[in-house]
């Protein structure tokens, strides 16, 4: 394959972080991410790419699809990687400078994850000019290649999920394989954990504090509902990935109470759950209500109720994917790199790709140690390195 020139990979990285994207949900902004959107829109259609716009539903903005076709026979592979990045606020860089020094670029999304999608859209681009060279060989070029940038993976995961639900199923194709760009140093990460969090709330009798027995204090209540989860529920979990860990929940918000002299009428409680792979989310408000069973039926007078999740974000199971995790690992290996998988702490877009059965890799310049930073960088020797994979990844046979 033809070298890309690295000075252009880099300047598209720059002209990436020059522009604000800063999650929606942070900014409150609701077109937060449509600048840098368009600007790869543009970029793209420069390149002789292929590019849609897909609406996301609630947002004025869009997840951007670009693509290169070789035929209507050949497979699809997916690449994905996310236009967001989270807040600016106490960096102590010039966040959109861009700057390059001692080897490193500084900027806010500079490696968590414009460095991946730069490095995608690199690739992309030569793969496509090396379909449009004459000397070129059909069987060089086996994929029809797919990389679609989301919005709101820092918070909401609302792009891959638009995509996911309402965008792949109209595109007439499905992929064989996906990969998703985070920063994880061009290790494959094929595991990660998912989460789920929720509220429960208990309900009590306000009275005034000069006759607390007229009363029922929700408060007393939720000490009875935290003891019962954290002996029946919490200490039961014993799922263990040996990739990402073990299953764990833990309580970490509580609120209640009105004012000093009022019986409290109400109090919730926030829970984070860790879903490890193999495990099923959707399980996990059957079991807590089994517990909370328990508690009504020893203590009557309890009125306690779960509520909506505020989030749930599926695992990476592995499982599904060992065959394009070979396929990731055989490119690795012919770059002579480290092709072990590793599993994650983080969650990404992938579990939402594994969710529909599609096997999906995380794997993407920069580390995630300098993700979200105050001085957010990346090693530019990473660019080349991700770029290179990328584009040997798609001449790769499904
Ligand atoms: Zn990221």
């Amino acid at each position: 394959m033809s070298a890309l020139a690295p000075s252009s990979c880099e300047s598209l990285l720059q002209s990436m972080v020059a522009i604000d994207s800063v999650n929606g949900n942070i900014s409150g902004r609701n077109d937060a991410e449509r600048a840098i959107a368009e600007h790869l829109d543009a970029v793209g259609s420069d390149m002789g790419l292929e590019t849609t716009r897909l609406p996301v539903e609630g947002t004025d903005t869009f997840n951007l699809l670009v693509t290169h076709r070789v035929g209507d026979a050949a497979p699809w592979l997916l690449f994905e990687s996310h236009m967001d990045t989270v807040s600016v606020e106490g960096m102590s860089i010039d966040p959109f400078g861009g700057r390059i020094e001692g080897g490193r670029m500084f900027g806010r999304g500079a490696c968590d994850t414009k460095a991946s999608g730069a490095t995608m859209l690199c690739a992309l681009a030569d793969y496509a000019r090396q379909d449009a060279r004459q000397d070129a060989r059909q069987d060089a070029r086996p994929n029809n290649v797919a990389l679609v940038f989301t919005t709101d993976e820092e918070i909401g995961k609302g792009g891959i999920k638009a995509f996911v639900d309402d965008h792949l199923p109209g595109l007439g194709w499905r992929p064989f394989g996906a990969v998703v760009g985070e920063p994880t140093m061009m290790k494959p990460v094929i595991a990660h954990n998912g989460i789920r969090r929720w509220p429960i709330r208990t309900r009590g009798v306000a009275a005034h504090s000069c006759a607390p027995s007229l009363g029922r204090s929700a408060i007393s209540m939720m000490v009875k509902v935290i003891d019962a989860i954290e002996s029946h529920y919490i200490s039961s979990l014993t799922t263990d990935h040996p990739l990402t860990g073990k299953a764990q929940c833990s309580i970490n918000i509580i609120e209640g109470g009105a004012q000093i002299n009022i019986i409290p009428e109400h109090c919730e409680i926030r829970i984070d759950r860790r879903i490890v792979p193999g495990e099923d989310s959707a399980a996990v408000p059957g079991a807590v209500e089994e517990v909370l069973d328990r508690l009504r039926l020893a203590h009557p007078e309890i009125q306690v109720e779960q509520g909506e999740p505020y989030i749930v974000d599926a695992p990476l199971d592995p499982a599904a994917g060992a065959d394009f995790t070979a396929t990731v690992q055989d490119v690795l290996n012919e770059m002579g790199r480290d092709s072990v998988p590793e599993g994650a702490q983080y969650g990404t877009d992938a579990s939402q790709l594994a969710e529909i059965r599609v096997p999906a890799v995380v794997i993407g310049p920069g580390d995630i140690a300098q993700a979200h930073t105050h001085d957010e960088w990346i090693e530019v020797e990473q660019l080349g390195i991700a770029a290179e994979f990328y584009g040997r990844l798609m001449r790769c046979e499904a």
